[in-house]
Protein backbone atom coordinates (compact mmCIF):
# COMPACT_ATOMS: atom_id res chain seq x y z
CA UNK A 1 0.00 0.00 0.00
CA UNK A 2 0.99 3.69 -0.05
CA UNK A 3 3.46 4.87 1.81
CA UNK A 4 4.12 8.48 0.03
CA UNK A 5 4.28 11.68 1.86
CA UNK A 6 2.72 14.54 0.53
CA UNK A 7 3.08 17.98 0.91
CA UNK A 8 -0.28 19.00 2.72
CA UNK A 9 -1.45 17.97 5.66
CA UNK A 10 -4.98 17.58 7.68
CA UNK A 11 -4.18 17.14 11.29
CA UNK A 12 -7.42 17.31 12.62
CA UNK A 13 -8.61 14.67 10.18
CA UNK A 14 -5.65 12.61 11.53
CA UNK A 15 -6.35 13.12 14.82
CA UNK A 16 -9.67 11.75 14.36
CA UNK A 17 -8.60 8.87 12.19
CA UNK A 18 -6.32 7.78 14.68
CA UNK A 19 -9.60 7.89 17.49
CA UNK A 20 -11.30 6.49 14.91
CA UNK A 21 -8.58 3.11 14.80
CA UNK A 22 -8.63 2.99 18.19
CA UNK A 23 -12.18 1.82 18.35
CA UNK A 24 -12.91 0.68 14.47
CA UNK A 25 -11.02 -1.80 12.45
CA UNK A 26 -9.39 0.11 10.10
CA UNK A 27 -11.00 3.57 11.72
CA UNK A 28 -13.81 3.37 9.43
CA UNK A 29 -17.27 1.63 8.65
CA UNK A 30 -16.73 0.70 5.06
CA UNK A 31 -13.30 -0.42 3.78
CA UNK A 32 -13.25 2.32 0.50
CA UNK A 33 -13.10 5.12 3.09
CA UNK A 34 -9.96 4.51 4.40
CA UNK A 35 -8.03 5.74 1.70
CA UNK A 36 -5.73 2.58 1.43
CA UNK A 37 -5.22 2.70 -2.04
CA UNK A 38 -4.48 5.92 -2.44
CA UNK A 39 -2.10 6.33 0.65
CA UNK A 40 -2.40 9.30 3.43
CA UNK A 41 -5.72 10.83 5.99
CA UNK A 42 -8.86 9.80 5.35
CA UNK A 43 -10.58 13.51 5.07
CA UNK A 44 -13.36 13.74 8.19
CA UNK A 45 -16.56 15.63 6.33
CA UNK A 46 -18.06 17.73 8.36
CA UNK A 47 -20.43 19.89 6.42
CA UNK A 48 -21.86 20.26 2.58
CA UNK A 49 -23.83 22.56 0.90
CA UNK A 50 -24.70 21.73 -2.91
CA UNK A 51 -21.35 20.13 -4.63
CA UNK A 52 -19.07 21.44 -1.76
CA UNK A 53 -17.68 19.26 1.47
CA UNK A 54 -16.04 21.27 4.49
CA UNK A 55 -13.47 18.45 6.20
CA UNK A 56 -12.57 18.99 9.96
CA UNK A 57 -9.60 21.29 8.99
CA UNK A 58 -11.89 23.54 7.63
CA UNK A 59 -10.77 22.67 3.76
CA UNK A 60 -13.41 23.08 0.81
CA UNK A 61 -13.71 20.47 -1.60
CA UNK A 62 -16.12 20.52 -4.82
CA UNK A 63 -17.23 16.80 -4.50
CA UNK A 64 -17.57 14.26 -6.82
CA UNK A 65 -18.15 11.18 -4.85
CA UNK A 66 -21.99 12.30 -3.71
CA UNK A 67 -21.91 9.90 -1.00
CA UNK A 68 -20.97 7.62 -3.75
CA UNK A 69 -24.27 8.72 -5.89
CA UNK A 70 -27.20 8.94 -3.42
CA UNK A 71 -26.61 13.06 -3.01
CA UNK A 72 -28.29 13.91 -6.78
CA UNK A 73 -29.20 16.88 -6.00
CA UNK A 74 -25.82 17.86 -4.16
CA UNK A 75 -25.37 18.34 0.12
CA UNK A 76 -28.26 19.88 1.83
CA UNK A 77 -30.75 20.65 -0.80
CA UNK A 78 -33.47 22.75 1.41
CA UNK A 79 -36.80 20.74 0.19
CA UNK A 80 -35.01 17.44 1.43
CA UNK A 81 -33.54 18.86 4.47
CA UNK A 82 -37.30 20.71 5.15
CA UNK A 83 -39.11 17.18 4.42
CA UNK A 84 -36.79 15.73 6.90
CA UNK A 85 -36.93 18.29 9.60
CA UNK A 86 -40.91 18.03 9.37
CA UNK A 87 -40.90 14.40 9.49
CA UNK A 88 -38.51 14.59 12.38
CA UNK A 89 -40.66 16.39 14.28
CA UNK A 90 -43.66 13.88 14.17
CA UNK A 91 -41.25 10.83 15.93
CA UNK A 92 -38.71 8.95 14.29
CA UNK A 93 -39.81 5.32 13.85
CA UNK A 94 -43.08 4.06 14.57
CA UNK A 95 -43.03 0.56 13.11
CA UNK A 96 -46.17 0.39 11.84
CA UNK A 97 -46.92 1.07 8.35
CA UNK A 98 -46.80 5.01 7.39
CA UNK A 99 -47.93 7.14 4.60
CA UNK A 100 -44.29 8.04 3.42
CA UNK A 101 -43.60 4.99 3.20
CA UNK A 102 -46.41 4.43 0.47
CA UNK A 103 -45.78 7.47 -1.29
CA UNK A 104 -42.23 6.29 -1.82
CA UNK A 105 -43.15 3.14 -3.00
CA UNK A 106 -45.93 5.00 -5.53
CA UNK A 107 -42.97 7.10 -6.77
CA UNK A 108 -40.86 3.58 -7.92
CA UNK A 109 -43.73 1.94 -9.35
CA UNK A 110 -45.09 4.96 -11.47
CA UNK A 111 -41.46 5.88 -12.34
CA UNK A 112 -40.57 2.18 -13.39
CA UNK A 113 -42.72 -0.52 -15.28
CA UNK A 114 -41.25 -3.53 -14.08
CA UNK A 115 -41.74 -2.77 -10.99
CA UNK A 116 -45.27 -4.01 -10.51
CA UNK A 117 -44.90 -4.63 -6.83
CA UNK A 118 -42.27 -3.19 -4.45
CA UNK A 119 -40.82 -3.64 -0.64
CA UNK A 120 -38.67 -1.54 0.85
CA UNK A 121 -35.51 -2.40 2.59
CA UNK A 122 -32.72 0.11 4.75
CA UNK A 123 -29.18 -0.63 2.48
CA UNK A 124 -28.61 -2.03 -1.41
CA UNK A 125 -27.04 -5.10 0.48
CA UNK A 126 -30.43 -6.35 1.89
CA UNK A 127 -31.97 -5.80 -1.41
CA UNK A 128 -30.14 -8.17 -3.59
CA UNK A 129 -30.14 -10.66 -0.87
CA UNK A 130 -33.82 -10.55 -0.61
CA UNK A 131 -34.45 -10.50 -4.16
CA UNK A 132 -32.24 -13.66 -4.68
CA UNK A 133 -34.09 -15.37 -1.72
CA UNK A 134 -36.83 -14.56 -3.65
CA UNK A 135 -36.01 -15.63 -6.80
CA UNK A 136 -34.60 -19.04 -5.51
CA UNK A 137 -38.00 -19.07 -3.56
CA UNK A 138 -40.13 -18.58 -6.42
CA UNK A 139 -37.83 -20.76 -9.15
CA UNK A 140 -37.23 -23.59 -6.18
CA UNK A 141 -33.85 -23.76 -8.00
CA UNK A 142 -30.89 -22.94 -5.98
CA UNK A 143 -27.65 -21.79 -8.38
CA UNK A 144 -26.78 -17.84 -9.00
CA UNK A 145 -25.09 -16.63 -12.25
CA UNK A 146 -23.32 -13.26 -11.07
CA UNK A 147 -20.39 -11.45 -12.98
CA UNK A 148 -16.71 -10.99 -12.10
CA UNK A 149 -16.53 -7.29 -11.09
CA UNK A 150 -19.77 -6.72 -10.06
CA UNK A 151 -20.75 -5.52 -6.70
CA UNK A 152 -24.22 -6.33 -5.01
CA UNK A 153 -23.65 -5.33 -1.86
CA UNK A 154 -21.36 -7.58 1.07
CA UNK A 155 -24.31 -10.31 0.40
CA UNK A 156 -22.45 -13.87 1.13
CA UNK A 157 -23.25 -15.90 -1.97
CA UNK A 158 -22.77 -12.38 -4.01
CA UNK A 159 -18.72 -11.44 -3.03
CA UNK A 160 -17.36 -14.07 -5.24
CA UNK A 161 -14.83 -12.39 -7.59
CA UNK A 162 -16.94 -8.83 -6.47
CA UNK A 163 -16.50 -5.10 -7.68
CA UNK A 164 -15.89 -2.41 -5.39
CA UNK A 165 -13.94 -2.41 -2.39
CA UNK A 166 -12.98 -6.18 -2.97
CA UNK A 167 -11.64 -4.67 -6.14
CA UNK A 168 -10.38 -1.98 -5.38
CA UNK A 169 -7.97 -3.73 -2.60
CA UNK A 170 -7.67 -6.98 -4.73
CA UNK A 171 -8.94 -9.07 -2.01
CA UNK A 172 -9.15 -12.90 -2.96
CA UNK A 173 -12.96 -14.30 -2.00
CA UNK A 174 -13.35 -13.40 1.03
CA UNK A 175 -12.92 -15.50 4.26
CA UNK A 176 -16.11 -15.55 6.48
CA UNK A 177 -18.17 -17.03 3.50
CA UNK A 178 -18.30 -20.83 3.32
CA UNK A 179 -18.26 -23.00 0.78
CA UNK A 180 -21.99 -23.86 1.24
CA UNK A 181 -22.68 -20.28 0.72
CA UNK A 182 -20.61 -19.59 -2.40
CA UNK A 183 -20.91 -22.96 -4.01
CA UNK A 184 -24.23 -22.17 -5.59
CA UNK A 185 -22.78 -18.77 -6.81
CA UNK A 186 -21.66 -19.21 -10.61
CA UNK A 187 -19.23 -16.23 -11.60
CA UNK A 188 -18.90 -15.84 -15.19
CA UNK A 189 -16.90 -12.89 -16.89
CA UNK A 190 -19.17 -9.47 -17.28
CA UNK A 191 -20.48 -9.24 -21.12
CA UNK A 192 -20.00 -12.52 -22.06
CA UNK A 193 -23.21 -13.74 -23.31
CA UNK A 194 -21.41 -17.14 -24.50
CA UNK A 195 -20.27 -17.65 -20.90
CA UNK A 196 -23.70 -17.17 -19.85
CA UNK A 197 -25.41 -19.74 -22.63
CA UNK A 198 -22.44 -22.42 -21.78
CA UNK A 199 -23.41 -22.53 -17.65
CA UNK A 200 -27.00 -22.52 -18.65
CA UNK A 201 -26.52 -25.85 -20.69
CA UNK A 202 -24.07 -27.15 -17.77
CA UNK A 203 -26.48 -26.27 -15.23
CA UNK A 204 -30.01 -27.10 -16.46
CA UNK A 205 -33.04 -26.85 -14.77
CA UNK A 206 -30.61 -26.08 -11.63
CA UNK A 207 -30.35 -21.54 -12.20
CA UNK A 208 -32.54 -19.72 -9.93
CA UNK A 209 -31.54 -16.29 -11.40
CA UNK A 210 -29.07 -14.11 -13.33
CA UNK A 211 -27.81 -10.91 -11.51
CA UNK A 212 -26.17 -8.51 -12.77
CA UNK A 213 -25.47 -4.65 -12.32
CA UNK A 214 -27.95 -3.16 -15.22
CA UNK A 215 -24.78 -1.19 -16.20
CA UNK A 216 -21.52 -2.00 -14.21
CA UNK A 217 -20.45 0.95 -11.89
CA UNK A 218 -18.49 -1.05 -9.38
CA UNK A 219 -15.00 -1.85 -11.29
CA UNK A 220 -15.46 1.23 -12.44
CA UNK A 221 -17.83 2.60 -15.07
CA UNK A 222 -18.69 -0.59 -17.48
CA UNK A 223 -21.53 -0.13 -19.38
CA UNK A 224 -23.20 -3.35 -20.91
CA UNK A 225 -22.06 -3.87 -25.00
CA UNK A 226 -25.30 -3.52 -26.81
CA UNK A 227 -27.05 -6.39 -26.85
CA UNK A 228 -25.52 -7.98 -23.51
CA UNK A 229 -28.63 -7.75 -21.10
CA UNK A 230 -31.43 -8.40 -23.70
CA UNK A 231 -29.11 -11.04 -24.22
CA UNK A 232 -29.26 -12.14 -20.56
CA UNK A 233 -32.91 -11.41 -20.53
CA UNK A 234 -33.51 -13.84 -23.56
CA UNK A 235 -31.19 -16.55 -21.69
CA UNK A 236 -32.83 -16.31 -18.65
CA UNK A 237 -36.55 -16.36 -20.07
CA UNK A 238 -35.76 -19.46 -22.39
CA UNK A 239 -34.12 -21.12 -19.50
CA UNK A 240 -36.94 -20.56 -17.13
CA UNK A 241 -34.61 -18.37 -14.63
CA UNK A 242 -35.40 -14.73 -13.15
CA UNK A 243 -33.37 -11.97 -14.60
CA UNK A 244 -32.37 -9.00 -12.04
CA UNK A 245 -31.10 -6.20 -12.52
CA UNK A 246 -29.72 -4.30 -10.15
CA UNK A 247 -30.02 -0.97 -10.32
CA UNK A 248 -29.12 0.47 -6.98
CA UNK A 249 -26.53 2.20 -8.07
CA UNK A 250 -28.14 3.54 -11.66
CA UNK A 251 -31.71 3.76 -10.50
CA UNK A 252 -32.90 7.18 -10.74
CA UNK A 253 -28.89 8.22 -11.09
CA UNK A 254 -28.93 8.31 -15.14
CA UNK A 255 -32.10 9.16 -16.07
CA UNK A 256 -35.70 9.12 -14.20
CA UNK A 257 -36.51 5.60 -14.83
CA UNK A 258 -32.15 4.79 -14.26
CA UNK A 259 -30.60 2.65 -16.59
CA UNK A 260 -33.96 0.28 -17.67
CA UNK A 261 -35.26 3.69 -19.09
CA UNK A 262 -31.62 3.90 -21.11
CA UNK A 263 -31.86 0.23 -22.37
CA UNK A 264 -35.56 -0.72 -22.19
CA UNK A 265 -34.57 -4.30 -21.14
CA UNK A 266 -37.68 -5.77 -18.65
CA UNK A 267 -36.58 -7.24 -16.04
CA UNK A 268 -38.22 -9.80 -13.67
CA UNK A 269 -36.62 -7.87 -10.32
CA UNK A 270 -35.08 -5.30 -9.93
CA UNK A 271 -33.20 -3.41 -7.05
CA UNK A 272 -32.79 -0.05 -6.20
CA UNK A 273 -31.08 1.58 -3.30
CA UNK A 274 -28.61 5.14 -2.99
CA UNK A 275 -30.46 7.90 -5.18
CA UNK A 276 -33.92 6.53 -3.63
CA UNK A 277 -32.94 7.13 0.14
CA UNK A 278 -32.23 11.37 -0.82
CA UNK A 279 -28.97 10.20 1.95
CA UNK A 280 -30.49 7.61 4.03
CA UNK A 281 -31.06 4.12 4.86
CA UNK A 282 -33.88 3.35 1.81
CA UNK A 283 -33.42 0.72 -0.82
CA UNK A 284 -35.71 -1.48 -1.93
CA UNK A 285 -36.35 -4.60 -4.67
CA UNK A 286 -39.43 -5.13 -6.71
CA UNK A 287 -40.45 -6.63 -9.61
CA UNK A 288 -43.19 -8.98 -11.30
CA UNK A 289 -46.06 -9.20 -9.04
CA UNK A 290 -46.63 -12.83 -9.08
CA UNK A 291 -42.76 -13.06 -8.19
CA UNK A 292 -43.17 -10.62 -5.65
CA UNK A 293 -46.24 -12.09 -4.31
CA UNK A 294 -44.06 -15.19 -3.17
CA UNK A 295 -42.76 -12.95 -0.18
CA UNK A 296 -44.18 -12.64 3.18
CA UNK A 297 -47.30 -12.02 4.41
CA UNK A 298 -48.79 -13.30 1.04
CA UNK A 299 -46.12 -16.40 0.07
CA UNK A 300 -43.92 -17.83 2.11
CA UNK A 301 -40.90 -16.30 1.07
CA UNK A 302 -39.45 -14.44 4.75
CA UNK A 303 -38.36 -10.93 4.63
CA UNK A 304 -38.26 -8.08 7.03
CA UNK A 305 -36.94 -5.57 8.85
CA UNK A 306 -37.78 -3.09 12.08
CA UNK A 307 -36.46 -0.14 10.44
CA UNK A 308 -38.12 -0.34 6.99
CA UNK A 309 -39.69 2.32 5.07
CA UNK A 310 -38.48 4.19 8.19
CA UNK A 311 -40.23 7.48 8.20
CA UNK A 312 -37.41 9.70 8.13
CA UNK A 313 -35.89 8.20 5.55
CA UNK A 314 -38.73 7.77 3.08
CA UNK A 315 -39.66 11.74 4.04
CA UNK A 316 -35.86 12.10 2.47
CA UNK A 317 -36.60 9.92 -0.44
CA UNK A 318 -39.99 11.28 -1.68
CA UNK A 319 -38.97 14.83 -1.48
CA UNK A 320 -35.61 13.52 -3.63
CA UNK A 321 -37.12 11.88 -5.94
CA UNK A 322 -39.72 14.40 -6.98
CA UNK A 323 -37.28 17.26 -7.29
CA UNK A 324 -35.94 14.83 -10.09
CA UNK A 325 -37.66 15.87 -12.77
CA UNK A 326 -36.01 15.64 -16.70
CA UNK A 327 -34.59 18.99 -16.44
CA UNK A 328 -32.50 17.65 -13.30
CA UNK A 329 -31.13 14.79 -14.98
CA UNK A 330 -30.16 17.37 -18.40
CA UNK A 331 -27.96 19.24 -15.71
CA UNK A 332 -26.60 16.76 -14.39
CA UNK A 333 -25.32 14.83 -18.27
CA UNK A 334 -24.33 18.05 -19.70
CA UNK A 335 -22.18 18.64 -16.33
CA UNK A 336 -20.51 14.80 -16.22
CA UNK A 337 -20.29 15.58 -20.43
CA UNK A 338 -18.09 18.49 -19.74
CA UNK A 339 -16.19 17.33 -17.12
CA UNK A 340 -15.29 14.13 -19.15
CA UNK A 341 -14.14 16.59 -21.70
CA UNK A 342 -11.81 18.54 -19.72
CA UNK A 343 -10.27 15.34 -17.96
CA UNK A 344 -9.88 13.82 -21.13
CA UNK A 345 -8.15 17.28 -22.76
CA UNK A 346 -5.70 17.53 -19.46
CA UNK A 347 -4.57 13.85 -19.58
CA UNK A 348 -4.11 13.85 -23.60
CA UNK A 349 -2.15 17.39 -22.99
CA UNK A 350 0.39 15.62 -20.98
CA UNK A 351 0.40 12.47 -22.81
CA UNK A 352 -1.53 10.29 -20.12
CA UNK A 353 -2.76 6.97 -21.89
CA UNK A 354 -6.51 6.86 -20.41
CA UNK A 355 -9.91 5.66 -21.50
CA UNK A 356 -13.35 7.33 -20.21
CA UNK A 357 -16.52 4.69 -19.92
CA UNK A 358 -19.72 6.88 -19.68
CA UNK A 359 -22.88 5.13 -18.26
CA UNK A 360 -25.52 8.23 -18.63
CA UNK A 361 -23.84 10.77 -16.23
CA UNK A 362 -21.89 8.34 -14.88
CA UNK A 363 -18.29 7.41 -15.86
CA UNK A 364 -14.79 6.37 -14.53
CA UNK A 365 -11.25 7.59 -16.38
CA UNK A 366 -8.96 4.30 -16.91
CA UNK A 367 -5.25 4.86 -17.03
CA UNK A 368 -4.89 2.65 -20.01
CA UNK A 369 -4.92 2.89 -23.45
CA UNK A 370 -6.78 -0.22 -24.26
CA UNK A 371 -11.07 -0.81 -24.35
CA UNK A 372 -12.20 -1.50 -20.56
CA UNK A 373 -15.05 -4.19 -21.02
CA UNK A 374 -14.96 -5.97 -18.21
CA UNK A 375 -13.22 -6.96 -15.04
CA UNK A 376 -9.83 -8.38 -16.31
CA UNK A 377 -9.38 -5.38 -18.40
CA UNK A 378 -10.63 -2.63 -15.81
CA UNK A 379 -7.39 -4.32 -13.95
CA UNK A 380 -5.55 -3.91 -16.19
CA UNK A 381 -5.13 -0.10 -15.56
CA UNK A 382 -2.17 1.92 -14.05
CA UNK A 383 -3.58 2.51 -10.84
CA UNK A 384 -0.27 4.28 -9.84
CA UNK A 385 -0.98 6.89 -12.12
CA UNK A 386 -4.76 7.26 -10.57
CA UNK A 387 -3.43 6.95 -7.41
CA UNK A 388 -1.17 10.63 -8.10
CA UNK A 389 -3.32 12.14 -10.01
CA UNK A 390 -6.19 11.71 -7.39
CA UNK A 391 -3.98 13.20 -4.34
CA UNK A 392 -2.97 16.22 -6.49
CA UNK A 393 -6.58 16.44 -7.04
CA UNK A 394 -7.33 16.33 -3.42
CA UNK A 395 -4.41 18.73 -2.57
CA UNK A 396 -6.14 21.08 -4.85
CA UNK A 397 -9.31 21.13 -3.54
CA UNK A 398 -11.29 18.15 -5.44
CA UNK A 399 -12.56 14.91 -3.78
CA UNK A 400 -12.36 12.41 -6.04
CA UNK A 401 -13.78 8.93 -4.95
CA UNK A 402 -10.23 7.11 -3.40
CA UNK A 403 -9.96 4.18 -5.83
CA UNK A 404 -9.61 3.62 -9.82
CA UNK A 405 -12.50 1.31 -9.31
CA UNK A 406 -15.15 3.34 -8.98
CA UNK A 407 -17.40 5.77 -10.97
CA UNK A 408 -17.35 9.50 -10.34
CA UNK A 409 -20.43 11.05 -9.49
CA UNK A 410 -21.95 14.51 -10.17
CA UNK A 411 -25.24 16.43 -9.27
CA UNK A 412 -27.40 19.18 -10.20
CA UNK A 413 -25.47 21.74 -7.59
CA UNK A 414 -22.97 21.27 -9.51
CA UNK A 415 -23.00 24.61 -11.11
CA UNK A 416 -20.05 26.03 -13.90
CA UNK A 417 -18.02 27.38 -10.49
CA UNK A 418 -17.79 24.18 -9.66
CA UNK A 419 -16.58 23.01 -12.09
CA UNK A 420 -14.42 25.74 -13.28
CA UNK A 421 -12.83 24.81 -9.74
CA UNK A 422 -12.20 20.91 -11.10
CA UNK A 423 -10.74 22.46 -14.13
CA UNK A 424 -8.16 24.29 -12.34
CA UNK A 425 -7.10 21.79 -10.49
CA UNK A 426 -6.91 19.10 -13.79
CA UNK A 427 -3.41 20.31 -15.45
CA UNK A 428 -1.35 19.68 -12.53
CA UNK A 429 -3.00 16.66 -11.53
CA UNK A 430 -2.61 15.36 -15.45
CA UNK A 431 0.93 16.23 -14.86
CA UNK A 432 1.46 14.30 -11.18
CA UNK A 433 -0.49 11.23 -13.13
CA UNK A 434 2.42 11.11 -16.24
CA UNK A 435 4.82 11.99 -13.75
CA UNK A 436 4.21 8.72 -11.36
CA UNK A 437 5.83 5.83 -11.55
CA UNK A 438 4.91 2.04 -10.02
CA UNK A 439 7.41 2.23 -7.50
CA UNK A 440 6.69 5.57 -6.31
CA UNK A 441 2.53 4.46 -5.58
CA UNK A 442 3.84 0.90 -4.08
CA UNK A 443 7.20 1.80 -1.87
C1 LIG B 1 -23.84 0.24 -3.51
C2 LIG B 1 -24.33 -0.96 -4.20
C3 LIG B 1 -24.93 -2.04 -3.53
C4 LIG B 1 -24.94 -2.14 -2.03
O1 LIG B 1 -25.70 -1.15 -1.42
P1 LIG B 1 -25.44 -0.81 0.13
O2 LIG B 1 -26.52 0.17 0.45
O3 LIG B 1 -24.06 -0.27 0.23
O4 LIG B 1 -25.60 -2.10 0.87
C5 LIG B 1 -25.48 -3.06 -4.27
N1 LIG B 1 -25.46 -3.05 -5.61
C6 LIG B 1 -24.89 -2.05 -6.30
C7 LIG B 1 -24.90 -2.07 -7.79
C8 LIG B 1 -24.30 -0.99 -5.62
O5 LIG B 1 -23.70 -0.01 -6.32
Amino acid sequence: MAHVTYSYDAPVSQSLFDRAAAVTPGGVNSPVRAFRAVGGTPRFMVSGTGPYLTDADGREYVDLVCSWGPMILGHSHPDVIAAVQEAVGRGTSFGTPGADEVALAEEIVDRIAPVERVRLVSSGTEATMSAIRLARGFTRRAKVIKFAGCYHGHVDALLASAGSGVATFGLPDTPGVTGAQAGDTIVLPYNDLDAVRAAFAANEGEIACVITEASAGNMGVVPPLPGFNLGLKDLCESNGALYISDEVMTGFRVSRTGWYGIDGVTPDLMTFGKVMGGGFPAAAFGGRKDVMDHLAPVGPVYQAGTLSGNPIATAAGVAQLRLLDDAAYAHVDAASERLRGLVSEALTKEGVAHRVNVAGNMFSVFFTDKPVTDYDSAKAQETFRFTAFFQSMLEQGVYLPPSAFESWFLSTAHDDAAIQRIADALPAAARAAAEATEDEATA
